[in-house]
């Protein structure tokens, strides 16, 4: 499976700084053996898409609202991310789940919506420091991927991912250990043969949570470990491209 190394740069980017990320991106796009793609602010989407029309780099929204239309001031649908160039969409990231108070059903709508405007959905589950040191991870994790994934997400021709991203260790600089992302992997991957069947093992699992360069290969290399989500590494084009660099091809 090829892995997918997928950023994601938050509320963060302009204009011109956009430009100097993904410029290098494109150029080094064609030799990178995994997928690679970006996910700017919503206000950059269209720009970014056709700063990289034609390379390898794909781009993607940070959420989308459930419904495709309405009124929803300040909230964006995923038609329009696709109209603005976006092929892929991150939903349920913690930060939404917390700052926007999102539930496992919102989730859930979010990427139906995504799917149903040809949209492939990054659904991140993970648990909080709080809920690791309780013993409770799987646990949270799993009712996490049975509220949030829909009931045809691995039936799909363009199937969406899922992104385990441990809250803790989200822009913190405190990654999951080796030991930790694999135990949990393994756990996503049972879950989802269970629930999809034989078409769950072709899931993509991403791991999220400061991953960078120096610790890329290792984590990269885990198995059931599919690609990674990247937060503040991706904002650096060295950094991310590093990261690209590490992931195997399996
Ligand atoms: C993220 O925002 O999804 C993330 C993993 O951030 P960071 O890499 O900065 O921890």
């Amino acid at each position: 499976m090829t892995a997918l190394i997928a950023g994601n740069w938050k509320m963060n980017g302009l204009t011109e700084t956009a430009a100097q990320i993904v410029g290098p991106l494109r150029r080094a796009a064609d030799d990178l053996a995994c997928e690679v793609l970006v996910c700017p602010p919503a206000t950059l989407i269209a720009s970014v898409a056709q700063m990289l029309a034609g390379s390898r780099v794909m781009v993607g929204g940070q959420d989308c609202h459930a419904k495709p239309s309405g009124a929803h001031t300040g909230d964006l649908s995923a038609p329009m991310l696709r109209d603005a160039g976006a092929t892929w969409v991150i939903v349920g990231h913690s930060e939404r789940r917390a700052d926007h108070a999102e539930t496992d059903a919102m989730v859930r709508a979010k990427a139906e919506a995504a799917a149903a405007a040809g949209l492939r959905a990054i659904v991140c589950v993970g648990e909080t420091e709080a809920e690791r040191l309780a013993g409770r991870e799987t646990e949270v994790v799993g009712r996490q991927l049975a509220g949030s994934l829909p009931d045809d997400f691995a039936g799909r021709p363009a199937a969406g991912v899922v992104a385990y991203e441990p809250v803790w260790a989200i822009g913190t600089g405190r990654n999951a250990t080796e030991a930790d992302v694999g135990a949990v992997h393994a756990f996503i991957r049972a879950e989802l043969l269970r629930r999809f069947g034989d078409a769950g093992a072709k899931i993509r699992i991403l791991y999220g949570g400061s991953v960078r360069p120096a610790n890329a290969a290792a984590l990269l290399a885990v198995p059931e470990v599919g690609g990674a989500l990247v937060g503040g590494a991706s904002l650096k084009a060295e950094d991310f491209l590093a990261i690209a660099k590490a992931a195997p091809t399996r």
